[in-house]
């Protein structure tokens, strides 16, 4: 096919496919990813088709502008897709994924020949209809472009690559740092291996590896080992020269599915030194199984901590509400910790982000300074969970309308929607018509905080939070309030997970009783 194409298009430069369909899918979560979640905006663009997909794209800290610019600076004949991806919930719809498939395949038939494919996916998206929802992408888009077609998926660190998955595409290129520093960066590498496939340079053996047991969430953190050794142990086994590339994903604990949970690839010319770089690798992680040890804290003494360490002056604060982080599939509607922080006092306190778009709307419409009644919260309806009801005095209100700034959501243009910064007792909350992870210390500037000089922040987020939080904080606190986006996996109630599978370090395997 490749010399057919030369004869046809002796000076054409090479014509390359980008496309982009995003959703990590927490099975446990309360509400599924439809059709209309995917087209809205949030911290990252809307569903965006053709000519549309660059500019929406431009300048943010997500893979296919990593590629799209290489792919500029290469001189790569650019065909645009399709971009889209939803806040993270439980499955998508078989509505959404048929809907967008079809465009990405419809678009990619029109596009056809094509000197290869780059796909930005997320590698945990489960369907009303595919638990492997990457894999059933990519089987589509084979069947399309044919086996010879170069096809180059980046995925997140948070994937749970599957066997079909990594069979189906040429090169798996996947994060290397969480907080996700490094998602453009990814994008660049995918480029750099499409690259050696346009060259004929790019090596055909593969290896892949799926790792007998679940990192819980907050524990695939590289900024700390043992997760930050593993990656540092990939890098050293990549620079080999027998190994072309290698990657591997912490995985996605909140996904009921067979092939959930850990996995490596490793890529280069010869099958047996690809397979020792992935068995070498593959005994680092599970030599390293003791180290990964779950730390985390009870809301109430949470909160007397905080409050103390206030008292003396020492702040910010952090408490990490990991377990309703939208970027996990938390509905980011939790007021466990917000009720604690009003039950103790704790003046000063700011919670970010509430979701809730009738509150929100209600003191937007109030406006500045006006005092009213509302009811925040506990929209997803969490068993034992309510509003809270509260006099709320509105502090301020804004559109939700501006650009991150930190290393994780880095250009990203938030569109949050009316944003109220409401104050009950002197604790303060911001509340959002849109679900973000609290990651960026301009959702707080937005409303005229200060983080900084905030004693305690209390953040919707499990770990991306560290990027932009970690320089300014005093003291994080990682809090185990109720939510789906578990941080022990024993409190998830698993059915479909593969035999033998140890759902935490070196903890009881899933099928054993
Ligand atoms: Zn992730």
């Amino acid at each position: 096919m490749g010399e057919e194409q030369v004869e046809r298009r002796p000076s054409a430069r090479p014509r390359i496919a980008v496309g982009g369909f995003q959703h990590e899918t927490n099975t446990f979560a309360p509400l599924p990813a439809t059709y209309a979640a995917f087209e809205r905006a949030d911290g990252w663009p809307s569903l965006s088709r053709g000519p549309a997909l660059i500019p929406a794209v431009e300048g943010i800290n997500i893979p296919a502008w990593g590629f799209i610019e290489a792919g500029q600076k290469a001189g790569w004949d650019l065909v645009p897709l399709l971009w889209a991806s939803a806040t993270p919930s439980a499955q998508v719809t078989s509505d959404a994924f048929q809907r967008i498939s079809r465009m990405i395949l419809e678009d990619l038939a029109a596009a056809l020949p094509l000197d290869g494919v780059y796909l930005d996916l997320h590698g945990a998206m489960v369907t009303e209809d595919h638990d492997d929802g990457e894999g059933e992408l990519l089987r589509r888009v084979r069947a399309v472009i044919g086996p010879d077609v170069p096809l180059i998926v980046s995925l997140d660190l948070h994937a749970n690559v599957t066997p079909l998955m990594a069979a189906l595409a040429d090169r798996l290129v996947i994060y290397r740092t969480y907080p996700h520093i490094d998602m453009a960066a990814t994008g660049t590498r995918a480029a750099g291996e499409m690259a050696q496939f346009l060259a004929g340079t790019a090596g055909r053996a593969k290896a892949f590896r799926q790792i007998s047991f679940l990192i819980p969430i907050t524990l695939g953190c590289t900024l700390v080992d043992p997760a930050g050794a593993i990656y540092r142990r990939l890098e050293e086994l990549e620079a080999r020269a027998a190994v072309g590339h290698m990657s591997f994903a912490c995985g996605f604990c909140p996904a009921d599915f067979h092939d959930c949970g850990p996995a490596l690839v490793a890529y280069g010319a010869a099958a047996e030194p690809v397979a020792a770089a992935a068995d070498a690798l593959e005994a680092e992680i599970l030599g390293r199984e003791e180290e990964f040890k779950l730390e985390f804290w009870q809301t109430a003494p949470a909160v007397e901590h905080a409050r103390a360490q206030a008292r003396k002056g020492v702040g910010p604060i952090v408490l990490a509400d990991s377990q309703d982080n939208p970027g996990g599939g938390g509905n980011s509607d939790t007021v466990w910790i917000l009720e604690e922080l009003v039950r103790q006092g704790a003046a000063g306190a700011v919670v970010a982000l509430l979701y809730d778009p009738e509150a929100a709307a209600k003191a937007t419409q109030a406006g500045e300074g006006a005092e009213l009644d509302l009811s925040l919260g506990a929209l997803s309806g969490q068993p034992g969970h309510q509003p809270l009801k509260a006099r709320c005095k509105v502090q301020r209100v804004a559109d939700g309308n501006f650009t991150a700034t930190g290393p994780m959501f880095a250009g990203a243009r938030m569109t949050l929607g009316p944003t109220a910064l409401l104050d009950i007792e002197g604790v303060r909350v911001i509340v959002t018509s849109a679900q973000e992870q609290a990651a960026d210390q301009e959702m707080f500037r937005h409303v005229g905080i200060e983080p900084a000089e905030t004693p305690i922040l209390v953040l919707k987020s499990s770990v991306h939070f560290r990027a932009d939080f970690e320089p300014i904080a005093a003291e994080i606190l990682v809090v185990e309030a109720p939510g789906p986006v578990a941080l022990d996996n024993r409190t998830l109630d698993f059915k479909k997970l593969r035999p033998g599978l140890r759902i935490m370090p070196g903890g009881p395997a899933f099928g054993a009783d």
